[in-house]
């Protein structure tokens, strides 16, 4: 898989305050990369390094495999800031203004205001345009030129619930013609909804990163049982993974230390004579790792 961004343990200060704390992270082609955490965690500053409006203190980035360029920016779009486009001119003629100073030709104009469904309010002027439509109106100009890859810093922010919609309704719509895309967001359900793969930060640093599917599919913990509990209850406890169990009716719900593969903990147990009468996994949710994550590191 091509590589589009690895990053190398870049750090960042402001005064005492440490924004970006020996983050590494790599993402691949095609995906919808997330870099989730909550307010003042780094993610603004992260995008801005990656967009060279703000100089990093330390560590290094490549973008396509090669250090950061005139070349590789030009192949990067972005929306960091709130739009700014002229409030009494159209759309197109907005979007016009764009490629010129991108020196980019206008034969993308079409397809950017068809992708981000402006298209049939194209010659309305952009103050007649709604918050939504407004930002709508950034990610087209930043997919003006056809950019390899599309910055966000949360997209979805100040928007209403249909705007919302609209917006991630854009951004899969984005991901599907290949373009790679790392977005910034402080909330957990539109990462699940709309991202493939997430790094997850707090205070600069990254916690934890994976596939999105990956982290929902996370099970550490499992539900058991057989016709002896005790019996049970004495074999799983000599489980190399075991951590701990509570009771719950008539099944012992037992937490193991790492990740665990139930027909692996179902063959142990039959080698010890018991046969279980029931065994099934309970899924954690990207949220109760998020939380978890940011209450353990604060
Ligand atoms: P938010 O979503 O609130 O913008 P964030 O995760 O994007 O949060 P950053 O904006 O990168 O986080 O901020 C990280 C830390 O750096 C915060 O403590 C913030 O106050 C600080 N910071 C960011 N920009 C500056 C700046 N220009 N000068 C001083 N401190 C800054």
């Amino acid at each position: 898989m091509e590589k589009i961004l690895s990053i190398h343990g870049i750090s960042k200060k402001y005064g005492r305050i440490q924004a970006v704390n020996g983050l590494f992270i790599e993402i691949y082609k095609g995906q919808v990369f997330g870099l989730l955490g909550p307010n003042g965690s780094g993610k603004t500053t992260t995008l801005s390094i990656l967009l060279d409006l703000v100089r990093n203190d330390s560590g290094t980035f490549e973008w396509f495999g090669k250090p950061p360029s005139k070349e590789s920016r030009k192949r990067i779009g972005s929306v960091i800031e709130n739009p700014n486009f002229f409030p009494y001119l159209t759309a197109v003629k907005n979007l016009q203004i764009v490629a010129d100073i991108k020196d980019k030709p206008y034969d993308d104009l079409d397809e950017v205001l068809q992708l981000t469904g402006l298209y049939d309010r194209r010659n309305d002027r952009f103050r007649t345009y709604s918050f939504g439509m407004k930002q709508r109106l950034a990610v087209a100009s930043a997919l003006l030129g056809n950019p390899d890859v599309l910055i966000l810093d949360e997209p979805t922010n100040g928007l209403d619930p249909q705007g919302i919609a609209k917006m991630r309704e854009l951004i899969k719509r984005v991901a599907e013609k290949g373009i790679t895309i790392i977005l910034a967001s402080h909330l957990l359900d539109e990462v699940q909804k709309i991202c493939s793969h997430v790094a997850v930060l707090s205070k600069g640093k990254k916690l934890f990163d994976g596939e999105v599917s990956d982290v929902l599919a996370i099970s550490e913990l499992l539900e058991i049982a057989a016709d002896d509990m005790i019996q049970l209850e004495k074999a799983i406890s000599m489980h190399p993974g075991f951590s701990s169990l509570v009771r719950s009716e008539d099944r012992w719900l037992v937490y193991f230390k790492g990740k665990i593969v139930p027909a692996e903990v179902n063959e142990f147990l039959h080698r010890q004579g018991i046969v279980l009468t029931h065994l099934s996994e309970r899924k954690r949710t990207l949220e109760q790792h998020f939380l978890e994550l940011l209450r353990d590191n604060s």
